[in-house]
């Protein structure tokens, strides 16, 4: 028997048509890096979220390493554990501990109830994730950032067109940083967004996306080279008019998918918070091995075998992988949900193109 086989994404890109002219300008100007598309994405974008400050860099994760470097953090700062290796990586480049929070079971992102009983004097700042494209908490994370005076940023590679109580994702804590890798819901290629309405935070940053050189030649710090590029900031330009209608596709997808498999013993979903809308950026499920007769991995290979690819996002979570393996003692108790959830998600094909 052949199957079709089936990815477990593809972009939703622009055609070479629409991008043509603009192509041609820069290759004839000669204008293809700090010129005046990165400026234009960064406008577009400010206006689709509503914040004040947008800029434009060449991945969400140096986006993150910079945007903790511009805020001056020290110490330690509050992470998931089940999250993608960069939000983790981008506090080490600047000398930073992690704290792991545990997982809320239902919606995945960090369990708001369990920041407090973790803060000790020197937490400086929470990181929480959109998970999957599921707005976190950010009303109860922005309350307990003002509380204890904390820095609060979001990883939205996620998050791109989400929204919380009808707000964009994008203008919560003191800033956001997206990922506009081809997985993700606004495409360049590669390349991020830091969003925030802190003008000095931002100016900041401008200046350590072009290592450190404020246009003096006299750097202010050590920076990077983390600018965006002409060619990717004009696919971005080109692919953020289709972000709404790739989310609207993404949701019928989840809700046949809910459909035809709630009724099925041993699966169960992802949580939306019900006053946000998610980007399912990802559909996952969970497998209760015992009530579904089979566990996670074998249900993968099944599937696997029938030309159906699927993913264990995000398996295994920081604390367990290799490189953070000098917090696993410390942390593993405090991780129940993200061990569980972990040890028994499923990511299915979900893009806009799946038929
Ligand atoms: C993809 C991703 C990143 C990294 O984004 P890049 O643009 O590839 O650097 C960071 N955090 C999360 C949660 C991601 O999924």
């Amino acid at each position: 028997m052949h199957y079709e086989s089936i990815s477990i994404t593809k972009p939703l890109l622009p055609k070479f048509e629409e991008l043509e002219e603009e192509i041609k300008e820069i290759l004839s100007t000669g204008q293809i890096t700090n010129g005046k598309y990165v400026s234009i994405i960064e406008s577009l974008v400010a206006e689709y979220i509503g914040v004040k400050q947008v800029v434009a860099v060449s991945s969400c994760t140096l986006g993150l390493i910079l945007a903790l470097q511009s805020a001056g953090l020290k110490g330690k700062i509050i992470i998931p554990s089940f999250t993608f290796s960069a939000t983790g990586h981008s506090l080490w480049w600047n000398g930073l501990e992690p704290v792991f929070v545990d997982c809320c079971p239902n919606t995945f992102n960090i369990d708001v109830t369990k920041i407090e009983e973790q803060l000790t004097e020197d937490v400086s700042c929470i990181l929480a994730v959109h998970i999957f494209g599921n707005p976190a908490d950010v009303k109860e994370l922005e309350k307990i950032a003002h509380k204890y005076n904390l820095y609060l940023l979001f990883d939205a590679a996620h998050g791109f067109g989400g929204t919380f109580d009808g707000k964009t994702l994008g203008s919560f804590g003191d800033a956001e940083v997206f990922s506009l890798s081809p997985t993700k819901l606004l495409v360049a290629g590669e390349g991020g967004l830091i969003t925030t309405n802190n003008r000095e935070l931002a100016n900041k940053i401008r200046i350590a996306r072009n290592y450190g050189d404020p246009g003096t030649y006299n750097c202010k710090n050590i920076g990077l080279n983390a600018r965006m590029s002409e060619f990717h900031a004009i696919l971005a330009i080109k692919s953020l008019p289709l972000v709404k209608k790739n989310i609207y596709r993404r949701q019928s997808i989840v809700q046949r998918y809910i459909k035809n498999l709630s009724n099925i013993p041993g699966i169960s979903f992802q949580q939306i918070n019900p006053q946000a809308e998610s980007t399912f950026k990802d559909f996952s499920i969970l497998i209760d091995r015992d009530k579904f007769g089979m566990d996670r991995d074998s249900l993968a290979d099944i599937l696997m075998s029938k030309n159906i690819s699927s993913r264990r996002y995000f398996y295994p979570p920081l604390h367990r992988q290799d490189v953070y393996r000098k917090y696993f003692s410390q942390y593993d108790k405090l991780l129940p949900n993200t061990n569980y959830v972990s040890f028994n998600i499923l990511n299915l094909p979900i893009y806009f193109g799946l038929t």
